[in-house]
């Protein structure tokens, strides 16, 4: 079973995506840390986020190695990859792995803002995580404040609509729900509340099948 779960930051998809992957014993790639890792490795080299040559590189160059989560998850990596993500080049280069990755005998779990759309139109199963800005910000808040980061909640909320206006607003691969997609509006719900309504949503799926 391929599972595509889409939204945007914060919205909780990353954590619905973990725990639909655990439950189902299959394999998850959350490929936001691949944007995030190429920012990084660009950011590392003094290279600007928007020269084209070296973020494809960067993008190319891409190993596990590169995938220490504590260097990506900070909020200015965040800010950079969409800066990254926004660079058609850096897109295509990151394709290939993604695609492979969807296309395990065994299924897998892909979180991000263009699997149903871009990389796995033929997912069996698609959610569009969102949640109203306000409620985004204050987890971001809360997870910030948890890692030990200082936190100052009216730049998380700035952050967060800057990042959702720059990610549905590109010209490739915007941020929006594919056709066929089940949307999953987690404002009021906690994370075990979003986390059933997807179960939900994939177990009729399945049972559609
Ligand atoms: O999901 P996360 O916050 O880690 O993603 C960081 C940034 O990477 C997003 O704001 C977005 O610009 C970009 N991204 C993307 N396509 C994906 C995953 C992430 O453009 N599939």
């Amino acid at each position: 079973m391929l599972i595509a779960i889409d939204g945007p930051a914060a919205s909780g998809k990353g954590t619905i995506a973990r725990r639909l992957a655990a439950h189902f014993g299959l394999p998850h790639l959350d490929t936001g840390l691949l944007y995030r890792a190429t920012a990084r490795a660009l950011l590392d080299q003094g290279s600007k986020l928007d020269d084209v040559e070296n973020a494809v590189s960067a993008a190319r160059g891409l190993a596990l190695l590169d995938f220490e989560e504590d260097r990506l998850r900070g909020r200015e990596m965040g800010e950079a990859a969409s800066v990254v993500a926004a660079i058609p080049e850096v897109r295509a280069a990151l394709i290939d792995m993604q695609r492979a990755f969807a296309s395990r005998p065994q299924g897998a779990v892909l979180d991000g803002r263009d699997i149903g759309t871009v990389i796995a139109p033929k997912a069996d199963v698609k959610i569009f995580v969102t949640a109203s800005p306000e409620a985004r910000a204050q987890r971001r808040a809360l997870e910030l404040r948890g890692r030990g980061e200082k936190v100052d909640y009216p730049a998380i909320l700035d952050d967060i609509r800057k990042r959702d206006t720059r990610d549905s607003e590109r010209a490739d691969a915007p941020l929006r729900p594919a056709d066929d997609a089940k949307i999953l509006d987690t404002t009021d719900l906690n994370i075990e509340a979003a986390f059933a309504a997807a179960l939900e949503i994939v177990d009729r799926a399945e049972a559609a099948t």
